[in-house]
């Protein structure tokens, strides 16, 4: 027994130093939390669930990070990417030479985005990569048309956009620029609707050197932070005026996140651009794509004409595996009408997870469809952050892992955002485990508040 008992403790110990000091610089990590906590490291996926090297059993209220929308086990993308190992594991995009995943996948990514007519699709592997493209093309687009001063881009505070040197110039997150030289020039930061915490509405700052505005459709990684209904239609209008392109960030929001197979289609969003990424793919394996009007892909058209070429694009643009995966992925989101069933199960996520919203640590809880973020605060007030030493972010997202659900915890902000294939029940232990650890979280607060 004694033999047993010290083997158990010792297997214990073990884990725990396994990966302790490992080799990867990790993103979006503390220097501290890489070589002395060990890293959660999980093994394999099923459905809505993750298992850690222990094989410990996680909700992924995450989906990874917003993205796997099939869930950890769609058997169907696993084929398409095998059939496609087999048969052409590689070539590229380049010099007019390409595959017939990437042409497939590029017209139905055409049929499918309705908000609008679009012209082309440009392949990238990530929504930074899709983000710095759109900078790039808008560039290109206005030297083309012979206005080399309409340059500047109009980007809102508490966006995430990526983390690339563009990219992270256009995000509004001070981690993202601190130590790190940015933001860029040429990007203006305006105000977000977070209208609980800052208590503006938005304001665009409008000169005749403003090339383009991004927005998700719903903010993102900020702290989930959804418009009003009619926001979008408002911006839209102000922008057009001053000659300004809209780019849809849909990283996030496209292939069903919201209820929507777009989430321009649930703002009435009629953009020039688009970005997607994450779901493209159900995360599988990477690619992003920018999709482009129309008129912006003809103009890019006759200037490549007069220049030789449009001199951008990346050896993995269109990579054939990937789109393969993709075009599976569009097929399942169509076939099992994936925006509806969110429509049928988010209601009861959303109402769910609100009713805690009186909670004497919970600030503001906000969400649609199939995405949510908990803001805490003490005494409810936006003017009254915790203390940071408290974590209390942190030990909310600790006492959700304790009990077997992975949430994304940024400061005192919380965000979920579920595989979209998330049955009834998964949501009910969803919501029952949130409630568990809010009241863990509640009860460690009044204890650091007697201190
Ligand atoms: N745009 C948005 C709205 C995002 O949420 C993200 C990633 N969270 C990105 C862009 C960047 O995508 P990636 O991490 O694939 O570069």
């Amino acid at each position: 027994s004694i033999y047993g008992e010290a083997l158990k403790a010792t297997e214990e110990r073990v884990a725990e130093l396994r990966f302790k000091g490992h080799g990867m610089l990790a993103p979006f990590t503390a220097g501290w939390q890489s070589t002395d906590v060990h890293p959660l490291v999980i093994e394999r996926s099923e459905g809505s669930y993750v298992y850690d090297i222990d094989g410990k059993k996680y909700l992924d209220s995450l989906a990874g990070l917003w993205c796997t929308a099939l869930g950890g086990s769609e058997p169907r993308l696993v084929k398409a990417a095998t059939e496609q190992l087999h048969k052409l594991p590689f070539y590229h995009s380049f010099w007019n030479r390409t595959t017939k995943p990437s042409l497939d996948l590029a017209k139905e990514l055409l049929s499918m985005f309705t908000a609008r007519e679009m012209g082309k699709v440009f392949f990238t592997n990530s929504g930074s990569e899709a983000n710095d493209s759109q900078v790039k093309l808008v560039w290109y687009y206005n030297n083309a048309l012979g206005r080399p001063d309409k340059k500047k881009f109009i980007a809102r505070s508490k966006s995430y956009h990526g983390s690339t040197l563009i990219s992270a110039s256009l995000s509004g997150l001070p981690a993202l620029h601190q130590k790190f030289d940015l933001p860029a020039p040429f990007v203006l930061h305006t105000d977000c609707p977070h209208y609980w915490r800052f208590h503006l509405p938005g304001t665009l700052n409008c000169k005749f050197t403003i090339a383009a505005f991004i927005a998700e459709p719903v903010m993102g990684a900020g702290g989930v932070i959804p418009p009003p209904k009619t926001y979008f239609e408002k911006v839209q209008v102000i922008v057009k005026k001053y000659d300004i392109l809209f780019i849809a960030d849909e990283v996030i929001t496209a292939f069903g996140r919201l209820g929507t197979m777009f989430g321009s289609d649930m703002y009435n969003i009629k953009p020039d651009l688009v970005s997607m990424a994450k779901a493209l793919s159900s995360a599988y394996v990477p690619i992003g794509a920018i999709m482009v009007s129309p008129e912006i892909s003809d103009v890019i058209h006759s200037q490549s004409n007069k220049l030789g070429s449009f001199a951008h694009g990346f050896t993995y643009s269109g990579h054939p595996v990937a789109c393969a995966v993709a075009i599976e992925a569009l097929k399942i989101y169509q076939e099992r009408n994936i925006p509806d069933h969110v429509k049928q199960i988010s209601p009861r996520f959303q109402e769910g997870v609100k009713a805690f919203a009186g909670s004497p640590i919970v600030g503001e809880i906000r969400g649609v469809g199939l995405i949510l973020g908990t803001e805490f605060a003490d005494n409810k007030s936006p003017n009254d952050p915790f203390p940071a030493e408290w974590g209390v972010g942190a030990i909310f997202g600790a006492e959700c892992q304790k009990r077997g659900m992975l949430v994304r915890v940024a400061g005192d902000n919380i965000m979920m955002s579920p595989p979209l294939i998330m049955t009834p029940d998964e949501v009910e232990e969803l919501v029952s485990i949130y409630g568990d650890a809010l009241k863990a979280t509640e009860e460690r607060v009044a204890e650091l508040k007697s201190k």
